[in-house]
């Protein structure tokens, strides 16, 4: 599942290859990955004749500014990929849309499970895409400061892994790099928010940072079937400290890697390494 890295990577891979290149026309393979218009008709009038002026991320949110007017919004979901391609290389049958270029390029959306969203936007996107309106402030953002994250997770009941994963406290964070974060804070997945002292707090919040910069430097993760627009997979699988490492030694200590269910969702950690009840400091 791709998270802020791999996004990230995307929208840089996105400005390379596509701004300013005149849009041909698009093609609605499966009407549901439309989320806005609802017309296949008024999506493909809508673009024809636009260009790209330049992509932006916002958590997992990809927005291009299109010229002379208007949003193209692209969420991957769950197994979405954008791949930037010539025009007449094979369908996969898992395409949903395709926009192409006056000079044979295709941007195409490709989705196996068929979560991933397109919005083509008129106005504001930050209405018309509902889940723009409830992110919580960028990792790196000046607003995700010391204060705001030991705010809310003084206020939080919920374990920690829990609160980083919602988007409202912080935006674009998943479970590989909550479980990679919180093994580097030395904090178990389950510990209650409220329960860390201030110093794991703010350790938490600087690792959380550090996590997703190396796994950006390194051009997004290998963990899904993730793909850079260009086809090629990103490689930060080889550094992971737990995620996906159950039963398997802990790379600092040599203990065994356990897991468990919060949520719903799987979290590996190191029984050792990460203390249960507050962060090592
Ligand atoms: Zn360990």
């Amino acid at each position: 599942v791709p998270e802020l890295p791999e996004v990230e990577t995307v929208c840089r891979g996105l400005n390379q290859l596509t701004l300013g290149r005149k849009i041909e026309g698009g093609e609605v393979l499966l009407s549901r990955t439309l989320a806005h218009p609802l017309s296949v008709t008024e999506f493909n009038d809508k673009i024809t004749g636009s260009s790209i002026q330049l992509w932006t991320r916002r958590g997992k949110y990809l927005l291009a500014r299109l010229q002379p007017t208007g949003w193209l919004g692209v969420h991957l979901r769950m197994t979405g990929q954008l791949l930037w391609l010539e025009a007449d290389k094979p369908l996969s049958v898992h395409t949903r849309l395709r926009i192409f270029f006056t000079d044979g390029q295709e941007l195409r959306f490709i989705d196996t499970r068929t979560f991933g969203k397109v919005w083509l936007v008129q106005d504001d996107p930050f209405i018309v895409m509902g889940g723009l309106q409830n992110l919580g402030p960028e990792p790196f953002g000046e607003d995700f400061s010391p204060q705001y994250f030991l705010q809310q997770c003084g206020k939080s009941r919920r374990p920690i892994k829990t609160l980083l994963l919602d988007q409202r406290v912080v935006a674009g964070i998943g479970n590989i790099y909550a479980d990679e974060a919180l093994f580097k804070g030395g904090i178990r997945p389950e510990t209650l928010s409220c329960e860390l002292p201030p110093p794991a707090v703010e350790k938490l919040r600087l690792q959380i940072q550090e996590v997703l910069q190396q796994a950006i430097a390194a051009g997004g993760t290998t963990f899904s079937d993730f793909l850079q627009v260009t086809g090629v997979n990103g490689n930060y699988g080889g550094i992971a400290w737990v995620y996906g490492r159950r039963g398997q030694p802990c790379r600092v200590c040599g203990t065994t890697i356990e897991r468990v269910k919060l949520g719903g969702r799987s979290s590996h950690f190191c029984p050792q390494c990460q203390r249960k009840t507050s962060g090592r400091i």
